[in-house]
């Protein structure tokens, strides 16, 4: 049914190149474009939940990520002093029970990699050092043009948007508008286990406290622990991936915070920093022969740990309704069924930053129970 031979995308995140490996397998001819040289060790760790463990499995993944996956035990929420549980909801072997999927934590550049090999098996194209500056349309030719900042353009019948929260792509179809500062930023970095006094408890922790929260899980086998924390700030406004932080601040906004938190800190030697923006939802994901996916459209804050699960369930939609309906059919019914859950998502996600950080003080610790649990599992 598909009137769709060749597709071009802009970005190999993690949403582009799930969406190329979907689409070559139906047989489609993909070429992704990258602005960046190579594609690295970028990131760090990521919650892989069942929802998107089921797409991931789906296109054939599942064996060769599962040598990097970490199988956490619980999805804990903790005190930041005492590490009283508000929630302690199994995982392990349940998830699968009950999700029909497992929950994993991965290192966001073992998921990269193992995407990009797989792409590369499967005949995708991926051109680096490709920096997209916008597109074209020629309905005379049933074509859409993606344009490089070198002058280079490549053709095709249909231009996926997976160029990442200031999404070029986006720009063009709906005008030019920064995404929003959430008034939070991010502290990422990854530590060796072996670097640790004390041990940490095989879950996926938030550690919930006022005005800020600290994420702690394993990766890799167990042999790292990935950490997150998050405080509400107005004084940094950028969100790249290799931005660094002063690691000696972060222990300072952290003091006095449980003892698994503070032995993960005297440990870290750097982190990663970046603010937290957002986007309103958009009036609409698609428009002609160009269609958005991942944070292009939805960009969220990472407190459900969804924003990259999203983007796999749009790659697999997107797929799926390409496969089944004529172009614009399936670009219609592609933004039907992904927007009101991305959106839902978006939504719940920043409501959750209110709870972790205890925001309703003793009203907001009892709530957080019963509202994490809703929050964190239903969705799936
Ligand atoms: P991106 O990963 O941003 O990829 C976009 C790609 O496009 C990049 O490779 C970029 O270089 C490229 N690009 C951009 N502009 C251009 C251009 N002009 N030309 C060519 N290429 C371009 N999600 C989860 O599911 N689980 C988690 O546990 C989780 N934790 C998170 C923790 C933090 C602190 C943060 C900030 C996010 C977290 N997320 C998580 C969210 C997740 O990382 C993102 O939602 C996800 O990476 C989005 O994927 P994407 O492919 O849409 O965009």
């Amino acid at each position: 049914m598909s009137q769709v031979n060749r597709v071009v995308i802009a970005g190999a995140g993690i949403g582009g190149l799930c969406t190329a490996l979907a689409l070559a397998k139906q047989g489609i001819q993909v070429v992704v474009c990258e602005q960046a040289p190579s594609l690295g060790e970028v990131g760090a760790g990521l919650q892989m939940s069942p929802n998107a463990l089921k797409v991931l499995r789906q296109l054939g993944l599942e064996a060769d990520l599962s040598h990097f996956a970490f199988v956490p035990q619980h999805a804990a929420i903790r005190d930041y002093k005492s590490g009283e549980y508000y929630l302690k909801s199994p995982l392990g072997t349940l998830a699968e029970a009950r999700y029909g999927a497992p929950y994993w934590h991965l290192h966001r550049a073992d998921l990269h990699r193992v995407l990009a090999d797989s792409c590369k098996r499967a005949g995708v194209e991926l051109i680096l050092k490709a920096a997209v500056t916008g597109y074209r349309e020629d309905p005379e030719r049933n074509q859409v043009f993606l344009c490089l900042d070198d002058g280079r353009e490549f053709g095709a019948d249909l231009l996926i948007g997976a160029d990442g929260i200031r999404s070029k792509v986006r720009e063009q179809m709906l005008g030019q508008e920064q995404p929003r500062f959430m008034g939070q930023v991010a502290w990422r970095g990854v530590i060796p286990v072996s670097d640790l006094t004390v041990a940490v408890k095989p879950d996926a922790c938030v550690w919930a406290g006022p005005g800020r929260h600290f994420v702690s899980y394993y990766l890799r086998g167990g042999d790292y622990v990935n950490f997150v924390a998050v405080e509400e700030r107005s004084d940094w406004q950028s969100e790249s991936w290799r931005e660094e932080g002063d690691v000696e601040e972060l222990k300072r906004a952290f003091a006095g915070w449980h003892p698994e938190v503070s032995d993960l800190l005297n440990a870290a030697s750097s982190a990663f920093l970046w603010a937290l923006n957002g986007r309103d939802a958009l009036p609409t994901w698609h428009q002609g022969r160009a269609v958005l996916l991942g944070d292009a459209c939805h960009p969220m804050l990472p407190f459900m740990a969804q924003g990259a699960a999203m983007a796999i369930e749009d790659a697999y939609v997107l797929a799926q309704c390409l496969s089944r309906y004529p172009l614009a059919e399936a670009l219609t019914n592609y933004e039907r069924v992904r927007k009101p859950r991305a959106t839902q998502i978006q939504q719940l996600s920043k409501g959750n930053a209110g709870l972790y950080h205890m925001h309703g003080g003793v009203l907001g610790k009892m709530k957080l129970n019963a509202l994490q649990a809703a929050a964190r599992l239903a969705p799936r």
